[in-house]
């Protein structure tokens, strides 16, 4: 394969930021060299306007590289380019032409040329270049190369900035905003499918996320835990690192199991979740809370029983999965590879005390009472989950 030495990135929705770009392309520049941290070779990242550029110095891991700009978020395009460090029109068209020979040797291809200009200095305009360089090239490679300005096989683009940037090849990115520009959110992650998908997304709006997760041992294992930790880190090569918050929830749900009927069990202990996760929100200055709930999946997420769970909270809850069927959210678990591990069979806390026929259609009216029943010690439950909290570091591995 052809050996490129930079790339040129195209961002998604930064380009509409007005006067606030800059923080936007530098969140971004921010995020490409992290992801590349891991990578074999030695990189120098730079904005020029309206693009980010990746520059390799020497040798260095191409597919590693691609990999891991796929997931950073901000980028729509990562185009790999080939640049010729001069603005000698004779030296660019040579260049655009030995490049195109070189990358695509044998090849047959209907082509358009597209130029782009962000150095006005140049004599010749666009248009001008572009039907230049097109003669150039079907003159070289009339066996094999044809002009298709409508439906062309090829878009043979050339940037002329401080330099010659010529590409041709787009790789789709993640979209989405660089992680850092929205602020905090505290997601609620399970060990299931859905909130290592919800986590994603959030983050993919450029927000960053740190992470609660409720066990209860010994009912929940070590595993299952562990388990936690492991899609947190694979979610975290999308989002950086993820500080997990780990509440042992064992006494408020033993209590409330002893206290509260069975049937409003779950919803009580999703309240209770709420209520300890958003403690956390705001001491890590978080502005919002993240579930994985989807309308109807389970008996927790009616209408109903969300507009319970939500009364106990004061901060926004954000719910990015709301409307998404259960099919689409495997497929993007898939995509991002968490959903092999979240198949595997481990319990959860919501799953060992569950009422045979749990309420579908709770009011609040009813759940507040039955709450009422826990008040003997509740508080200083609450307040001990909250104390013995364990922290884990999630890092991408
Ligand atoms: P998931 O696949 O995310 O576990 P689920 O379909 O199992 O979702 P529920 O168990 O009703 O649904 O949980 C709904 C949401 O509540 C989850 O997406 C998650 O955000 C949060 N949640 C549930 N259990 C826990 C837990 N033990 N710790 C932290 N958050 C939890
Ligand atoms: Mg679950």
């Amino acid at each position: 394969m052809y050996n490129y030495h930079a790339f040129l990135i195209k961002y998604a929705e930064i380009g509409i930021k007005g006067k606030n770009r800059y923080l936007f392309e530098d969140a971004l520049v921010g995020q490409v060299e992290k992801s590349l941290v891991k990578v074999e070779g030695h990189f120098k990242v730079f904005k020029q306007p309206g693009r980010v550029f990746v520059e390799a110095k020497g040798e260095f891991d191409f597919d590693g590289a691609v990999e891991a700009l796929k997931r950073v978020f901000g980028i729509e395009y990562i185009c790999p380019v080939y640049i010729v460090p001069s603005l000698d029109m004779d030296v660019i068209y040579k260049g655009v032409v030995d490049h195109i020979g070189e990358a695509y040797p044998d090849e047959h291809f209907t082509f358009k040329v597209l130029v782009k200009r962000a150095n006005k200095d140049l004599a010749k305009t666009s248009p001008e270049i572009a039907a230049e360089l097109g003669e150039l090239l079907l003159s070289k490679y009339s066996d094999r190369l044809s002009v298709d300005v409508h439906n062309p096989d090829r878009f043979i683009r050339l940037e002329i900035r401080d330099r010659g940037y010529i590409y041709s090849d787009q790789i789709k990115g993640a979209c989405g905003m660089p992680v850092g520009t929205a602020g905090k959110a505290m997601c609620l992650l399970s060990g299931g499918i859905d909130s290592p998908v919800s986590t994603y997304m959030i983050a993919r709006r450029g927000v960053k996320v740190e992470a609660v997760y409720f066990h209860a041992p010994p009912y929940t294992s070590e595993r299952a835990k562990q388990k936690v930790v492991d899609l947190a880190k694979i979610v975290a090569r999308y989002t950086g690192t993820i500080k997990l918050h780990i509440v042992n929830f064992t006494d408020i749900q033993l209590s409330i199991y002893q206290k509260c009927p069975h049937d409003e069990l779950t919803i009580i202990m999703r309240r209770y979740m709420m209520k300890i996760a958003e403690e956390l929100a705001k001491k890590n200055d978080c502005l919002a809370l993240v579930t994985g709930e989807s309308i109807g999946q389970v008996a927790s997420q009616t209408m109903q029983s969300l507009l319970t769970t939500n009364a106990v909270c004061t901060l926004p809850v954000y719910r990015p999965l709301i409307a998404f069927d259960k099919q689409d959210i495997v497929d993007i678990s898939q995509k991002i590879d968490t959903f092999e591990t979240s198949i595997q069979p481990y319990e959860d806390c919501c799953t060992i005390f569950v009422a045979k026929h749990p309420v579908t259609k709770p009011t609040l009216e009813r759940i507040e009472k039955s709450e009422i029943k826990l008040n003997d010690n509740i508080d200083e439950l609450y307040k001990k989950a909250i104390e013995t909290e364990e922290i884990v570091i999630c890092e991408a591995e």
